[in-house]
Formats: C-alpha cells, sequence, structure tokens
C-alpha cells in the first residue's frame, strides 16, 4: 500500500516559474497531489462573465509533469467582491438584519438562487475546462461548510425557503399547530408568513427550532450537491468530496459523494480520547471507504515537540489516506499568511520539507509489503445520530454540553477495550458488531428501533441511557411512557422523568459529603461491587422482564432501579437511567456489556492509542514519557523501536506499527 501525500496550494499566488520551483521540490519528496482553487474565484472570474483558466491549466500542467495530480475546489466559499458588491442579496444576514461583507470567508447565502446561479455556472466552467485533463485527480466541493462567523443565515430567501418547506411538508396550518404544539407562549400560526426561521440557541423546546435546524441542514447538503450534479453532468466518472463538513448531518453529505474529508488541527498538549474523536469520526462517515484527511498542519506541537510523524502515523493507523498538509508556503499576504507551512515565505526547502521527504520515505518502504491493507475495524461502534442531537439539545446549550459529555465518556469507556471504536450512523449495518453504544437518543425512529431489535436478538449487546426514546422527530415530549419503540428490547419501561439542575458530572467520592450534593448509584456488575455518580437527567424504570444490576443509593430516589439489563433472542439490551455517569462506572458497564458480547478486552497503558488492520497494530503513545508493556506478539516493530521477547516500549508521543504473526495479536 502507499498513503499518498498531498498539500494545499495557491498558483493565484505565484508565477510559472515559482510554481515549477514547487513542483519539483514535490517531486523530490515524493509528494502525489496538491489541492488548488479552492479560494481562487477573484482569479478565475475576475469581472461577471469573464473566466480566466490559464494559470489554473499552467499549473495543473506543470504539477502534472512533475507526477503531483491535482484536485480540483470549486471556489463557492469566497466569493469575490465584484460579486458582492454587484449583488448584496447573496450575503448572509443576521437575525438583526446586518448583512455579511467582502473580505471575510463563508459570507454567502446557501439558500440564495441568485448565488447558486453564479456557483454552478462557474463550477460548470470549471468541469468544461479541465473535463478531458488526465492530471485532475479528484474535486473538493466548497470549503469548510458550516464553518462560518455566520452560522445562520435569516435573509428574505431562506426566510422564503423555509415557509416554501413547512408548507410542502405539513400541508395545512392545523396539521403544523399540531406537529409543534404550538399552544404555549401563544406560538400558534394562523398565516404562513408568520412563520419565521429560529437560531439555534434561542426558543428553548419550540419544535420551529428544530425543524429550522433540519432546513438549515438540508440547504448547506443542496448548496453542496447541486455543485457535484453540475460537475458530474459533465464528468461522469469524477471523484468528488469535500472537506471539514460542519454544523448539518454529515452522513446525508457524504452518502452522496465519493470520499469524506477531514480537516484537524490537533493541540499541543490534547490527550489522547479528545484528539482521537474528530479523527475517528470520518472513518464511519463513509463506511468501507478510507477518510481523506484534507487539512493537518505539517508539523503540530512545534516548538514545544515536533509531532509530524507520530500524527502521520496515527492517521494511517485509522485508515486516512491521502494525507494533505495544509498547506505548502507562506502567503505573503492575507488572512492564513502567520499559518505553518511546509516552505516558509522565502522558498527556500528547510527542516519541515526535510522531515516530510523523510516520512514518505519511510511510509513507502514500510508499507509497500501490504498492497491490499483493510481499512481498521472494531467490534464494537458507537452511534452518532444527528437529527437525534437536535431533538435532544438545539434550543438548549447546557443540553449540547451534556450530550457531548456523555459520548465522549461512552467513546471513552468502548476505546479502552483494545481499539478505538467505529463511529457510526443508526443507519449503518449492525450485524458487523458484537456492542454497541446509543447515548441520548432522544428520538428512536421506528425503522430504527427495528434494526436494534434484529442486532439484540441476533447476540448483539447494546446500551442505552437516559432520556432515549423520550422525544417525537420534532421534540416534543412523548405522552407515554419512553422508551418508545424498544421497551420490549429492554424489557423495562421509564415515566416520570426529570432533569437535574447541572449537566456536570463527579468522579464518585465515598465521603458523606460527597453523597448529600450529588446522586450515587451502586450494584453489582459481575459479582464485583459497582458505584458512581449519575447528573443531568433521571426517570423511573419500571421492570417487566430485565434483572436490576444497580439501584439508586441516596436521594429521593434510593432503592429505585438505576441500571438494567434484559435478555432478547440470543443478546442483551443494557439501560441506564440518567444522560450522564461518571467515567470509571462508565468502563465498568462497558466492560460488564463487552463480557456478555463475548468481546476479550486488551488492557493497553493509559493514553496509547491502538487500531488494527489486518496483522498490522498501530500504536501511537500520547504520554510524555515513555512506556513499556508486555504484549503476547511475536513480531517486530516496523518504526524501529525495540519489540523484544514481546515487550514493546514507546518513547513519549512516538507511534509503532507492529507486525504480528496473525490477525489477532
Ligand atoms: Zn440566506
Amino acid at each position: 500500500m502507499k498513503v499518498e501525500v498531498g498539500t494545499a496550494y495557491y498558483p493565484e499566488d505565484w508565477d510559472n516559474e515559482r510554481v515549477e520551483y514547487d513542483a519539483r521540490l514535490m517531486r523530490e519528496a515524493g509528494m502525489s497531489y496538491v489541492r488548488m482553487g479552492e479560494f481562487a474565484w477573484s482569479h478565475m472570474e475576475p469581472r461577471e462573465n469573464i473566466f480566466e483558466f490559464k494559470w489554473l491549466h499552467d499549473a495543473v500542467d506543470i504539477f502534472g509533469k512533475n507526477g503531483v495530480r491535482t484536485i480540483l475546489c470549486t471556489p463557492s466559499s469566497a466569493a469575490p467582491a465584484w460579486m458582492c458588491r454587484k449583488y448584496p442579496g447573496i450575503l448572509r444576514m443576521k437575525r438583526n438584519g446586518e448583512r455579511a461583507w467582502f473580505g471575510v470567508r463563508d459570507h454567502t447565502c446557501y439558500t440564495s438562487k441568485k448565488y447558486r446561479e453564479l456557483v454552478l455556472k462557474t463550477a460548470g466552467k470549471m468541469a468544461l475546462e479541465f473535463k478531458d485533463d488526465p492530471n485532475i485527480a479528484g474535486w473538493q466541493i466548497d470549503n469548510e461548510a458550516g464553518c462560518s462567523r455566520f452560522p445562520e443565515c435569516f435573509c428574505p430567501d431562506c426566510q422564503a425557503a423555509f415557509r416554501e418547506y413547512v408548507r410542502d411538508k405539513y400541508k395545512t396550518l392545523e396539521n403544523l399547530n399540531d406537529a409543534w404544539r404550538t399552544t404555549f407562549w401563544s406560538g400558534e400560526f394562523f398565516d404562513w408568513d408568520e412563520l419565521e426561521l429560529e437560531a439555534n440557541w434561542e426558543n428553548m423546546g419550540s419544535c420551529r427550532t428544530v425543524e429550522s435546524k433540519r432546513f438549515r441542514s438540508r440547504e448547506q447538503a443542496d448548496f453542496i450537491l447541486c455543485q457535484a450534479e453540475a460537475i458530474r453532468k459533465i464528468i461522469p466518472d469524477a471523484l468528488i468530496g469535500t472537506n471539514n463538513y460542519c454544523g448539518a448531518d454529515r452522513y446525508e453529505m457524504f452518502s452522496k459523494l465519493d470520499f469524506a474529508g477531514n480537516d484537524f488541527y490537533p493541540k499541543v498538549n490534547a490527550d489522547m480520547y479528545s484528539t482521537l474523536l474528530p479523527v475517528v469520526r470520518y472513518r464511519g462517515l463513509k463506511q468501507g471507504v478510507a477518510p481523506w484527511m484534507l487539512e493537518t498542519p505539517p508539523r503540530p506541537g512545534w516548538p514545544v515537540r515536533d509531532q509530524m510523524r507520530f500524527y502521520f502515523w496515527l492517521y494511517v493507523g485509522q485508515g486516512y489516506n491521502p494525507i494533505f498538509y495544509f498547506h505548502w508556503n507562506s502567503h505573503l499576504s492575507g488572512n492564513e499568511k502567520l499559518t505553518q507551512t511546509i516552505i516558509g515565505a522565502s522558498g527556500k526547502p528547510g527542516v519541515k520539507y526535510e522531515m516530510l521527504k523523510k516520512l514518505i520515505a519511510e511510509a513507502d518502504s514500510v508499507l509497500s509489503p501490504y498492497p491490499g491493507l483493510s481499512l481498521p475495524r472494531c467490534e464494537c461502534a458507537i452511534i452518532q445520530d444527528y437529527e437525534a442531537d437536535w431533538v435532544y439539545a438545539v434550543g438548549f446549550p447546557e443540553r449540547m454540553e451534556a450530550r457531548s459529555n456523555t459520548f465522549f465518556t461512552c467513546f471513552s469507556a468502548l476505546s479502552g477495550l483494545g481499539a478505538t471504536p467505529e463511529i457510526i450512523s443508526p443507519d449503518a449495518n449492525l450485524a458487523e458488531y458484537k456492542l454497541v453504544v446509543m447515548p441520548l437518543q432522544a428520538h428512536i425512529r421506528k425503522d430504527i428501533a427495528e434494526k436494534l431489535k434484529e442486532f439484540v436478538s441476533g447476540g448483539g449487546v447494546l446500551i442505552m441511557n437516559g432520556s432515549s426514546g423520550m422525544f417525537d422527530g420534532n421534540g416534543k415530549n412523548l405522552p407515554e411512557d419512553g422508551p418508545q419503540h424498544v421497551r420490549e428490547i429492554f424489557g423495562m419501561t421509564i415515566g416520570e422523568n426529570r432533569i437535574f439542575d447541572s449537566p456536570k458530572i463527579l468522579a464518585y467520592d465515598p465521603s458523606e459529603e460527597f453523597a448529600r450534593k450529588n446522586v450515587v448509584v451502586s450494584g453489582s456488575l459481575d459479582g464485583m461491587d459497582a458505584v458512581g455518580t449519575a447528573a443531568q437527567w433521571t426517570g423511573y424504570i419500571t421492570v417487566s422482564s430485565a434483572e436490576i444490576l444497580l439501584t439508586f443509593a441516596n436521594s429521593e430516589l434510593k432503592g429505585r432501579p438505576f441500571c438494567t439489563v434484559n435478555r432478547y433472542g440470543k443478546g442483551y439490551a443494557i439501560y441506564f437511567a440518567a444522560d450522564r455517569i461518571d467515567q470509571e462506572l462508565c468502563n465498568r458497564l462497558v466492560l460488564y456489556a463487552a463480557k456478555k458480547a463475548g468481546i476479550i478486552p486488551v488492557i493497553y497503558p493509559a493514553e496509547v492509542a491502538v487500531s488494527k488492520r489486518d496483522n498490522l497494530v498501530f500504536l501511537s503513545n500520547f504520554n510524555d514519557s515513555a512506556v513499556e508493556f508486555k504484549t503476547g506478539w511475536k513480531g517486530r516493530n516496523l518504526l524501529g523501536s525495540s519489540l523484544r521477547d514481546g515487550v514493546i516500549t514507546l518513547p513519549p508521543r512516538e507511534s509503532a506499527v507492529v507486525e504480528t504473526a496473525s490477525e489477532t495479536p
């Protein structure tokens, strides 16, 4: 296998002589790709309908002659000055009526018909220009859609489109008022023109807020997909993706594109799990397709510590290919002139360039004996459902915090079993996993419930918690005991739910003072005492066929069931009645569930990330000190540090790739 390496390049900044020089350096370093064009609209179309592509053709040709192929990007995130001046209606509008302005990025409206017309014209022109060019390897649509200082547009085009969308969806105002239960706080609508988009974090609890989020997600996706369609119309087999897609349903987006691109900028002293989570997330967005790293800095952590090699091998372990560094050479001016680059403003190749060259040679040598290396696999997964997230948290910032923290706690606990879990959509094929965690699935669609039934009855183990299944798809409380559609799987019902004061969670402490201020739960897991804390939300469990594992140990809930397990078909469904629990208790529950699922946990030292691809084990030591641990592996570390008699030593912030004798070390 070859890991292809690329970089972002801006030929609009340089003359052909400099492009030749840079292309030669890239060839000598063994690089495969450049990504170009994503902010170059004013250079492609300096005046309306006057297109100039010669400079871009020249750059694509020069790189092509040097064996470096191009990923061409549509420039729709950077509308030029003339366009913003001539068509001010394309600029995003804040709720107070203030328009965005030229000079920032992502300042244009995803819904605006005029803007889409301008965008599609340019995307179509680009496709016509480059349709027969063998040096074009693929396309990137837009750049980091959804990452804007104006994340929500309230312009008249958006308001009109929202009205059209809800009218089409609900047909009559009676249906809409009923579906959203608008009576509280005088919320009923008697004329379609009364309807307006809502902001994410306002009008708490309103179904209109959830519907606004859903509408915006759809508009953002359409904005990307209409450009992909314009290119595919001219180049039917074009390979198309986008990068760092934010604030909308990522599964919906990437199900319609060819690859999912991540932009990841590691923090110098970030802990392992908060680094892994955004890296792993892109693995599950297009199952079975290698994720692309479309932007990552060339020397993360420099000058405290240089971690280019460390992160490179972490990405490879997680299946990323290609890997693009952002970016090649420093701009002389503009917003990103201070961004870290491979080549500085002087143009002289220095330490960073030499490191990258060495790294590419190392990767070629280490991986060439493994031409068909599989993507990383794990027996367990965690479900992230964007729609359910909106139902749970939109309108309530503190609930979004609780949602993120709970997801993180479960992800960390699953990772503790020995390999980083996959993050998947509820629509993914669950049969590939033995253990699935579905944290805070506020709304459980009926078709998802059917999949869960099939998964558990077939022998899978499922963990769910808190206010899962307590809301309908619009975010309304359900007038019935929960969890909706899955009561039979879990062998219990939840009623009389309530919210605690704080989404914060503290690690369990046996003192009396702690017990006076926190909710404590206790019981037994696999014959061993278990104790922990619960927060944010709880409900009254009434057991039908489930067995009680843990109960509330204090508070008004003392003695009531807290955590249950139910045998359903060949598998088990485990539920705990809090939106948040402490990490230690979550680890214990996941270990208990893993045993039921027939997973043998492999315990690695803390802060060592592990992923497995066929008979290669990728290890990354996030500790600031060396770790040494014993394994059962008979093999060798392909990256050099020692592996003797099964004992491996990993220096601080270094990676290892261990070739083992079999696929299950
Ligand atoms: Zn708008």
